[in-house]
């Protein structure tokens, strides 16, 4: 799989290339899915795994902003699949959270992660996953130098701008029907650079109700 993304010029970091090998997409996917084929996938709850190339695209991103020692939150944060990368990406010096609002994909989240190469850094604490609302964001552990939005916000939450440090780096995809990723810097002295990367095709960030009713 990750031969493919490189040779489609999807994957040109080879730290990212290296992350994704160590971190087995399989032990994240729903048994009864084919784990390396390169589509979304149902994980119960109205809410998809992203594909390998956006998990790919997002952790390049973001790579620069996800150096050892680092902070970084990952809202939505779903199968676990990217919050355990960010954390083989931050080290145990690093920092890394998700947020999901979905309390059985937290329990399972943490049980796949525990399966795998990130095991360690959950049992030491520099990863963590917690049920709550991401459009809040995190505050106990900001400012983040990256944050990944793993849903479609229909207006960037400010929450998450506030949390972000300065030099900090946060993708998110925007929109309803239509959406951007969008990569949004944090200059130094506090303003935004905004760029569309993207057209995409995420779900929603919304309230538990709303998505439970998949409306
Ligand atoms: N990166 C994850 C993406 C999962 S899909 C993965 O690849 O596994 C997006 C996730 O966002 C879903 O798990 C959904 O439950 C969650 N979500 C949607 N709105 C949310 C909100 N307001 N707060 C927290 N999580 C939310």
């Amino acid at each position: 799989m990750v031969e493919q993304l490189k040779t489609y010029g999807v994957i040109t970091s080879e730290k990212v290339a290296d992350v994704i090998e160590s971190i087995d997409r399989a032990l994240f996917v729903p048994d009864g899915n084919v784990p390396y084929y390169d589509s979304p996938m149902p994980i119960g709850y109205n809410v998809t795994i992203s594909a390998p190339h956006m998990h790919a695209t997002c952790l390049q991103l973001l790579e620069e902003n996800l150096q050892p020692g680092m902070h970084a939150l990952d809202v939505g944060s779903g199968t676990g699949y990217l919050t355990a990368c960010f954390a083989l990406m931050v080290g145990p010096q690093g920092c890394v959270v998700g947020v999901e609002h979905i309390p059985e994909l937290v329990s399972s989240s943490i049980q796949n992660i525990q399966k795998g190469a990130a095991a360690p850094l959950l049992k030491e604490g520099s990863l963590s996953v917690h049920v709550g609302d991401g459009r809040l964001g995190w505050p106990e552990h900001a400012p983040y130098d990256a944050i990944h939005v793993g849903a479609a916000a229909p207006e960037i939450p400010q929450a998450l701008v506030d949390q972000l440090k300065l030099g900090g780096r946060m993708v998110i995809p925007v929109g309803t029907i239509f959406q951007e990723l969008k990569v949004i810097d944090k200059n130094l002295d506090g303003s935004l650079s905004i760029r569309d990367e993207i057209s995409v095709r995420y779900v929603p960030l919304t309230s538990r109700d709303v998505q439970l009713q998949g409306v």
